[in-house]
């Protein structure tokens, strides 16, 4: 179903910008169709945009917070009519399945509808008398925001910046991955229309954009998801001029399952398999890692196959019947591979789960089977790093201090799932160190955009969703103003 290749523009200013140089965004799943083209922005542009947004920001922060709401809501409106468009084109230049895409779609919507519906109660000052006098608490905006985003949830990974930054006043410079480009860009040009000039930028490129973004002088924040290698030179670029940051980051997140787990319970396998491979393992907030009880292992890992040949079918990201599509670029499947050969090497057994669809269109995208891996060592490289693909190390513990450790000992923190009895599982999650838990439950259904999300440890520093994820992008200002002048105190 090729389509022609769209080309998507910078914004700055509120002008579309187009480049000289332009990279093709192929189509994972047939790599040889070029789904569109990107601009590849240069340092120069970058700092163009910089200082559109903080032009901007002069009389943005002034603004009343109702219009903001108005000119949010009206640009959620037309996100929605756009989706059916939209979803199609992040399908083809992602690989996600259709169903897939247009979920991201809908959180996006629903977390920008709650940021409206909310951002006043996170804006408004308060008054506090006292005998002193009184003191006004402001909650600011806090100036030219840098937001980057990776390429996995493309959409909503922007808009959960984009909606709170603009809302409580702030200007912002978006710079989405290259291995997604295109659906977002779309995205970004129907906000931005309809709010003033340079309130919203978006510049595309790789890391010499991002660095410009990190570190020019005239951003105050940097809103960032994405790996915590990168995250780590963020931090160095940013130092110079003290940003301030939400990082959202990698994670290695354990599914733990105990002993009064029912391993026939056909809904909660269900849950479990898709949770672990949907969007083909590339979320970061899915088990990376399954510790099941000894007791159950054997019958777990027999079970959880059975539920996986129903329900892993690897195809067309278009085809009905397609939960899993392929994997987003050549270099993730190399990373991926290269984890499971290791363990292979070193003696683990490699099992196929689920079907593929069309094995002719298999051998040409970017396409793997998932996989469960079992017989590893506790810290073998599959079981310690973030795969960030489908392929999924099971292992057996023995006691809860055991899995404690094994969970706690990871530089991550991002999220977790314990199953089992609730009493059980919520006296294990309370000793886990992660930013959320979801008690029989995972990935999507464990999401909530009303509550905090962000990781521990090296998954990351702040939090974004909530009425928290709004105030990130506030800074708190307190005026004093005594009722009457005090004398300083000086010896006479
Ligand atoms: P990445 O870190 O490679 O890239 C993320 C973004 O940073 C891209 O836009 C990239 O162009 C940009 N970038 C690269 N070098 C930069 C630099 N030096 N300065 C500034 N920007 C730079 O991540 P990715 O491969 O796109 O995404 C996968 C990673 O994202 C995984 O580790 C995953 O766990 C993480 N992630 C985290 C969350 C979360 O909420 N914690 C959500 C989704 C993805």
């Amino acid at each position: 179903m090729a389509t022609e290749p769209i080309t998507v523009h910078a914004i700055i200013n509120g002008q579309p910008i187009s480049t000289d140089k332009k990279q093709p965004r192929e189509n994972p799943a047939n790599p040889e169709e070029i789904v569109g083209y990107a601009p590849v922005n240069s340092r120069e542009d970058t700092v163009q945009a910089i200082e559109a947004a903080y032009q901007a920001f002069g009389s943005w922060k002034t603004s009343a917070v109702e219009e903001r709401i108005e000119r949010m809501r009206r640009a959620i409106e037309k996100l929605r009519a756009a989706i059916p468009d939209l979803a199609r084109l992040l399908s083809r230049e992602h690989g996600k399945p259709l169903y897939d895409a247009e979920g991201e779609f809908a959180i996006s919507l629903m977390w920008m509808e709650f940021a409206c519906d909310h951002v006043k109660e996170v804006v408004q000052e308060e008054v506090r008398q006292h005998e002193k006098g009184k003191t006004i608490i402001s909650h600011d905006p806090i100036g030219v925001v840098s937001a980057i985003t990776p390429w996995n949830y493309p959409i909503s990974l922007s808009t959960i910046k984009i909606a709170p930054a603009i809302l409580t006043g702030n200007t912002m410079v978006l710079k989405p991955s290259p291995f997604a480009p295109l659906a977002v860009s779309k995205v970004a040009e129907i906000i931005s229309a309809e709010f003033p000039p340079g309130v919203l930028n978006l510049v595309h490129g790789e890391a010499d954009v991002g660095v410009e973004l990190t570190s020019h002088p005239k951003v105050a924040k940097i809103a960032f998801t994405g790996g915590t290698k990168t995250a780590k030179h963020i931090i160095k670029a940013a130092s110079e001029t003290i940003k301030k940051m939400t990082l959202e980051l990698g994670g290695n997140d354990a599914a733990i399952i105990l002993p009064g787990f029912d391993v026939n319970d056909e809904r909660a396998m269900r849950r479990l398999v898709i949770s672990n491979f949907l969007t083909a393992g590339q979320i970061c907030m899915i088990a990376k890692r399954v510790y099941v009880h000894r007791s159950l292992y054997d019958e777990f890992v027999k079970k959880y196959r059975e539920a996986a040949d129903k329900w892993i079918r690897v195809g067309d990201p278009f085809h009905p019947q397609v939960t899993i599509g392929p994997v987003n670029n050549l270099g993730q499947v190399k990373y991926v591979q290269s984890l499971i050969d290791d363990a292979q090497q070193r003696g683990a057994e490699v099992i196929k789960l689920g079907k593929v669809v069309d094995p002719e269109l298999f051998e040409r995208g970017y396409f793997m089977q998932p996989t469960i891996v079992l017989g590893c060592d506790y810290h073998d490289p599959i079981v310690v790093e973030e795969q960030f693909g489908p392929t999924l190390p099971i292992l057996p513990f023995d006691d809860e201090e055991q899995v404690i450790a094994l969970h706690n000992e990871s530089i991550y923190g991002l999220t977790s799932s314990v199953w089992g009895k609730e009493e059980d599982a919520i006296r294990v999650a309370r000793r886990i160190e992660a930013g959320t838990t979801m008690i029989n439950t995972a990935a999507v259904q464990g999401l909530d955009v009303r509550f905090p999300f962000g990781g521990v440890k090296q998954s990351g520093v702040g939090r974004e969703y909530g009425l928290e994820g709004i105030r990130s992008y506030t800074e708190t200002h307190v005026i004093n103003i005594p009722t009457e002048l005090e004398l300083p105190y000086i010896p006479e």
